[in-house]
């Protein structure tokens, strides 16, 4: 009678799990190829176990030589199976991986074990159920194979922190299974438990982590975004090089649930149509594919026209698309990612653009990583400052108020302008934040000096235009003077006119509360291009500052000269008042003065200046 029933049980599990991991494509994880290079091992493993155990049942029938050769190959199989268990378990950790050392050593370990299986002699012995073989060849593979047990048990103590929590738990298992089965083989040798045990651990792991289900997305069967992650962060470790895009399409589709699943079916069928793609369904509803390297550039104008198309022939879905020919360009895999904040507001606007990330954007983007993190740590550890420019009044020959200039103080103690962050913090939307510290710094400020005092009638605040499009902006801005008991009359709230204004509404009623409370506005930039006088006609605005071109233009352009001469009579014409900027020289001075602008604000008085510079200035110069 063979004693192979057990046997027979590890060959169906390792069968199906094979059928099930060879039928999906995969990504080519090096964990999934390894995973797959035991299983084949395995399968092969119990199949000559089980021929084994035939020919030792039957040697008085068989030649001694097939059973001597059976028996080794099954030996050497068992030395392979333990090898590969040991390399799976290294898949995650590049240190060992990519060691070629450590996988030489491995490797001649086994070379030399699988050698001396072959020649050195082997017997058997077989009794009713108990069948075994032993001899000098034997005792090789089962020195052998402890010693990879033992390194794998090191390998996943040592760095067990870098190996995916998964599988390091899904090792484990399989490593418990295992030893209790040798155990109870070597206590009771009619029990041949190993094939069986190892492949319950396949089995084990398989379910927990090798699934190739569980790396795609369930509902367009493209694969997952955290597959992604750990897909790009493998090939930025191998050092691979790749192409790709980045597909964004805005947040709003005005499409039902079940509409909405058909669009993305179909967007994946047509996305991995293209040779040799790998396409990932991204955070909500974007995607990633990637390409060899170079491969990107002759597939994403034709990506890029097909999206321009409605979709299952009605519905049309913007889409940007962000195009890396090299993959080099980025530093590593969360540089990829930084895409989605830095373009954000404009994908969620519904905006269509096709960025090509070459070295430049590239550059760009790191810098903008850097900048982005810095100027949360400086928020967190509260280094946003706020320096003052003094406003003067030609008609009161003195200073009157002062532009709230937001600085960031680096930890080396220099100073980041606002030109490096208030463009980034309007993009990614930190803006919001920077925006109400700025404001409560300077509402602090006026509760701490006497502005009366100093002849100060009002500060001037910048407001970015998502700021002015926020809803909750003047009911936070309200909340703040309140909390510092400020007098809304001595706040002035510069606004500037842009194309970026979608929201005019939402800015209007943020106005129209804020002056109901006593605040004023003023119209920033005026004369930088984006402004026009209908502008003013629309906004109840009290200021009007002369951007520092406009100024220059005055002194340099005869037919400027003329047109601002005409708007300045018009803008008191309206009753409002007049900023120019940027005033470096005595001569623009005294001639803005004579044509009746009111307040000057530039180099020529001072720069911006931290708060307690800017106190003793207004001080000295209130005398
Ligand atoms: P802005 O509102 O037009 O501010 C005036 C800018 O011109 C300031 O640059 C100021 O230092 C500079 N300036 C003033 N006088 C002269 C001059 O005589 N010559 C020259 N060459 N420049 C002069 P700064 O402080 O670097 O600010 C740049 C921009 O950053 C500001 O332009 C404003 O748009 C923005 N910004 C600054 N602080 C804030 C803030 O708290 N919130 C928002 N939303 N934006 C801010
Ligand atoms: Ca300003
Ligand atoms: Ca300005």
């Amino acid at each position: 009678m063979l004693n192979i029933d057990v046997q027979l049980c590890g060959l169906v599990i390792l069968s199906v799990l094979a059928y099930f991991l060879f039928r999906s494509e995969t990504t080519g994880l090096h964990s999934r190829a390894m995973y797959k290079v035991a299983l084949i091992d395995n399968l092969i493993c119990v199949v000559l176990d089980i021929l084994s155990i035939f020919a030792i049942v039957y040697d008085n029938i068989l030649p001694r030589l097939v059973t001597v050769i059976s028996c080794k190959l099954y030996l050497v199989s068992l030395v392979s199976v333990c090898l590969c268990s040991l390399l799976y378990s290294c898949t995650d950790i590049p240190r060992v991986y990519q060691d070629r050392r450590i996988k030489t050593a491995a490797t001649i370990l086994a070379v030399a074990v699988v050698l001396a299986i072959a020649v050195l002699p082997v017997y058997w012995y077989h009794s009713g159920l108990e069948v075994y073989s032993f001899g000098p060849a034997v005792s090789c593979a089962f020195i052998a194979a402890p010693l990879y047990i033992a390194a794998m048990i090191v390998v996943t103590v040592l760095f067990g922190q870098q190996i995916n929590p998964r599988r390091r738990i899904a090792i484990w298992a399989w490593l418990v299974v295992e030893i209790v089965a040798i155990s109870l083989q070597f206590l009771n040798r009619e029990l041949l438990l190993v094939s069986f045990s190892t492949a319950v651990g396949m089995m084990i792991i398989f379910i927990e982590i090798e699934n190739p289900e569980a790396e795609k997305d369930p509902i367009t069967d493209a694969f997952a975004y955290h597959i992604l992650r750990e897909f790009v962060r493998q090939y930025f470790e191998d050092g691979v090089p790749f192409s790709g895009i980045i597909i964004c399409t805005g947040e709003n589709w005005n499409v039902d649930r079940q509409q909405e699943r058909e669009i993305l079916v179909s967007m994946t069928e047509y996305l991995k149509s293209f040779k040799g793609a790998k396409v990932f369904r991204g955070m909500s509803n974007d995607f990633a594919i990637v390409f060899e390297l170079g491969k990107v550039m002759e597939h994403y104008e034709e990506i890029e026209a097909r999206f321009k198309q409605p979709w299952m022939g009605i519905y049309n879905i913007p889409t940007s698309l962000f195009v890396v020919p090299d993959s080099r360009v980025a530093g590593d895999s969360d540089d990829v990612t930084a895409f989605y904040t830095r373009y954000r507001e404009r994908i969620a606007a519904g905006d269509s653009i096709t960025v090509i990330v070459d070295e430049m954007e590239g550059r760009k983007m790191r810098a903008y990583k850097e900048v982005s993190l810095e100027v949360l740590n400086a928020m967190a550890e509260d280094r946003l400052e706020v320096f003052y420019q003094p406003i003067y009044s030609t008609k009161l020959k003195r200073f009157v108020s002062a532009e709230a200039l937001a600085r960031i103080r680096n930890t080396d103690g220099s100073i980041m302008l606002p030109e490096t962050f208030i463009p980034l913090a309007e993009e990614n939307g930190y803006i919001d934040e920077i925006g109400a510290r700025v404001f409560e710094k300077v509402c602090m400020m006026m509760s701490e000096t006497s502005m009366k005092e100093l002849g100060l009638e009002y500060i001037e605040v910048n407001l970015s235009v998502g700021q002015c499009e926020n809803r909750e902006l003047s009911d936070k801005f309200i909340r703040i003077m309140e909390e510092n008991k400020t007098d809304p009359g001595n706040i002035n709230l510069e606004i500037t006119e842009s194309y970026a204004i979608t929201q005019r509404k939402v800015l209007i009623e943020n106005m129209n509360r804020l002056k109901e409370k006593g605040c004023s506005f003023s119209l920033d930039d005026f004369g930088n291009g984006e402004s026009n006088l209908n502008y003013i006609v629309d906004m109840p605005v009290d200021i009007v500052k002369f951007d520092r071109g406009m100024v220059n233009d005055y002194f340099n352009n005869e037919r400027a000269k003329l047109i601002m001469d005409s708007v300045i009579l018009m803008i008191q014409k309206m009753n409002l008042r007049i900023v120019a900027e940027g005033v470096e020289e005595k001569e623009q001075l005294d001639t803005l003065e004579r044509i009746g602008v009111d307040y000057i604000q530039g180099y020529y008085f001072s720069k911006p200046l931290p708060q307690s510079e800017f106190i003793d200035f207004v001080r000295r110069h209130a005398q």
